[in-house]
């Protein structure tokens, strides 16, 4: 049983603090309602509200206006906590709501801790560990195929799928440790040739499940667009033409992008971050020798990099020099200023992964280049997901399913070879060990504590 008491009241602020239109106190507990409805004035006691009921009033701290609020109720276990619970919408902004929660505190809540709500619902067995991690990836989602995933994955999806899988190597385990207990009793020792069928069936599954997660992985994590080039060829230019609107510094003087400047865009549901680069000068300044050192250091981590050069004029020692530092490989030759001519040294010369000619100024070849550039770096990903039903998005989920994998193929080969019964049983058991871990039916409180502790209080 968990160490956590679960039988007291907590209460936390569960909006972000801050100005706002609402801020949303609750508190959560056997009791809860009790405890609200005591510092809660209404047209209707709260005590006497059914679940999913909203009333609204005051909140009074011994006779004085605390603030005036909307009350909604939850009953047990219809509820996120599966316990009693009530939500206050409290007027925005800090001082409100702190007051409301410390009026709660005074009457017998405690503050929760991070993530404290969640795990609660875990131990009520409103949510399995798997749903609980979702419930943070939602909340961290920074693109809407990551928020996708996370809804699926909460809604159960990740959970059936890997209970399912467990059932079939259950069913093996308990053929063959039938035979090793009773052996006496069941002479008859199991079908080798039918468990390994069915074995085989899960590690197909097993397998299946693991290969989405790079995809989605990338798609979570999101990627990296740097553009690099000789000051003034149009890098500015050329991510507020991407971006659609201003975000860079466009200036005619060298050396006016002092640092990184960067902004994310979706494509195909996945976040890109379009970094511009600090001019690459060979005698900058103090201020422009920090830019391009974090610059070079943006560069080397681009999954895509955007040389952007001057197409009107002839490659100068500068753009050597760049392309010297750069691995052609990940590099699309931004041809810009195509309005202004075209040297046709930079047509043949060099060997990029691409070349591209466009005019930031007009926005010739824009549409087309970013188009593109979608394709490349996300068309793949969107791809491979798209074809999925359940995604395994998270970095423990994906570690465990590969020890399942690891051990269900030890007991396959120990089966084959018709070596003990023992041996393969054993592996069998580490392979379920590894997909409890996913759902929570086997986790420690260590586990439960670093995984919670990521949450934010009030969640
Ligand atoms: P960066 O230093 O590489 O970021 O260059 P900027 O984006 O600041 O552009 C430098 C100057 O070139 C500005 O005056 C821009 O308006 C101009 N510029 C950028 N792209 C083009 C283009 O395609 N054609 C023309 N004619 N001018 C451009």
């Amino acid at each position: 049983m968990p160490r956590y008491p679960v039988d007291d009241l907590i209460a936390a602020l569960a909006t972000p603090p801050g100005a706002g239109a609402l801020a949303i106190v609750r508190v959560s507990g056997p009791k809860a309602v009790e405890l609200g409805a005591g510092v809660f004035r209404g047209r209707r006691d709260l005590n006497t509200l059914d679940g999913y009921q909203a009333q609204y009033g005051w909140i009074e701290d011994g006779g004085h206006p605390v603030d005036e609020v909307v009350a909604l109720v939850y009953r047990a276990p219809h509820s996120f906590t599966g316990e009693d619970m009530v939500e206050f919408s409290c007027h925005g902004g800090t001082v409100p709501a702190r007051r409301v929660l410390e009026t709660l505190r005074q009457a017998g809540a405690r503050p929760a801790e991070p993530g404290e709500f969640t795990r609660r619902a875990f131990l009520n067995r409103r949510i399995d560990l798997a749903q609980a991690e979702a419930v943070a990836d939602l909340i961290a989602a920074r693109g809407s195929r990551a928020q996708e995933h996370a809804l699926a994955q909460l809604k159960g999806g990740l959970s059936h799928r890997v209970q399912d899988i467990a059932g079939e190597i259950r069913s093996v385990l308990a053929h063959i440790e039938a035979h090793l207990d009773f052996e006496d009793d069941v002479p008859e020792p199991p079908r080798v040739r039918k468990l390994l069928k069915q074995l085989s069936r899960a590690q197909k599954a097993l397998t299946h499940l693991s290969r989405s997660y790079a995809a989605s992985r990338r798609a979570r994590e999101g990627l990296m667009i740097t553009l690099a080039g000789r000051p003034n060829v149009g890098k500015s230019s050329l991510l507020n033409a991407l971006l659609g609107f201003d975000r860079a510094i466009v200036h005619g003087s060298p050396g006016t992008t002092r640092d990184v400047v960067d902004s994310v865009v979706e494509w195909n549901g996945i976040p890109v971050r379009l970094v511009d680069t600090a001019g690459l000068r060979e005698d900058p300044g103090p201020v422009e020798a920090v830019g391009i050192e974090r610059s070079r250091d943006e560069l080397l981590k681009a999954d895509l990099v955007l040389w952007v050069v001057d197409v009107s004029e002839p490659p100068d020692p500068a753009d050597h020099e760049i392309a010297r530092t750069l691995d052609m490989d990940r590099v699309h030759l931004i041809l810009n200023k195509r309005d202004l001519g075209q040297d046709q040294k930079w047509v043949n010369g060099y060997s990029p992964r691409a070349r591209h000619q466009t005019s930031a100024l007009t926005g010739a070849g824009i549409p087309d280049l970013q188009a593109k550039l979608e394709q490349e770096l996300t068309g793949e990903i969107a791809g491979t997901l798209e074809r999925e039903d359940i995604w395994v998005a998270n970095e423990r989920h994906a570690h465990e399913l590969n020890l399942a994998a690891e051990a269900l193929s030890r007991a396959q080969k120990i089966l084959s070879q018709e070596r003990p019964w023992e041996l393969s049983a054993a592996d069998l058991h580490r392979s379920l060990d590894s997909l409890a871990a996913i759902t929570g039916d086997r986790a420690s409180e260590d586990l439960l504590s670093e995984i919670f502790g990521r949450f934010c209080i009030g969640k």
